[in-house]
């Protein structure tokens, strides 16, 4: 059984700042998954739209049930389309958190997230141990660990409930509710997590959960 850790513990995850390395931004396919705030970082940062954004950077793609975006692969060299000329991220303080995750991955409890080392992904030897909260590099952390268990939780019930009805109509209906309420309308504040909580009960009142 793989050893779990919190936010406070030392893992063996520091790769160093990747540095002469790239492997985990190539040939990642579709796994590169955003989640609302991901794109709401990168709206901000790009200033593009959600569907400007459809257009080159990401694409959407079935995962677990509902329709969802991720990074795309830039076609002629198989490698994310954010990696720049001499391999480092060119939007590495808005990447996703998938990406800040790496060589980690979550796994989520009744009680809030734990965190694993993801074993034989990383290529960096001699990686070195570091406070995994400090791996994450994510700003207010602890409404970022909330606002990531919602969502989880809430992508839980909705397919839940739409395995009830076993409709592949009802599961088409919901994931376009969910794309158009979570990511393609504009979040109007730079407070995100208020704004995603206001538009999360709004789903649940929308959606009798
Ligand atoms: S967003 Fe940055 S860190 Fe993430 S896969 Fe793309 S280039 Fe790599
Ligand atoms: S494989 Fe490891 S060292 Fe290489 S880019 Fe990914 S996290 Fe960094």
């Amino acid at each position: 059984m793989q050893n779990l850790y919190d936010l406070n513990d030392m893992v063996r995850a520091d790769c160093q700042d990747c540095t002469g390395c790239a492997d985990c931004c190539k040939g990642m396919g579709d796994t590169i998954v955003l989640d609302p705030y991901d794109c709401y970082r990168l709206t901000a940062l790009l200033g593009k739209s959600f569907d400007e954004f459809l257009s080159k950077e990401i694409e959407l793609t079935p995962k677990d049930g509902l329709v969802l975006p991720n990074l795309k692969m830039a076609e002629e060299k198989d490698c994310c389309i954010f990696l720049d000329e001499n391999e480092r991220c060119s939007i590495h303080s808005h990447r996703p958190g998938i990406c800040r995750l790496f060589p980690l991955g979550r796994q989520y409890e009744e009680d809030g997230i734990k965190y694993f080392l993801v074993q034989g992904e990383c290529t960096k030897a001699n990686r070195t141990k570091v406070k995994v909260k400090k791996w994450l590099d994510t700003p207010d952390l602890k409404r970022n660990q909330k606002f990531l268990k919602d969502w989880h939780d809430l992508k839980k019930q909705l397919v839940e409930e739409a395995l009830k009805e076993a409709d592949e109509q009802i599961m088409k209906n919901l994931s376009l509710f969910v794309l158009n309420h979570f990511y393609r309308k504009a979040y109007q504040t730079e407070d995100f997590y208020t704004e995603f909580e206001g538009r999360l009960q709004q789903a649940k009142d929308a959606l009798g959960l």
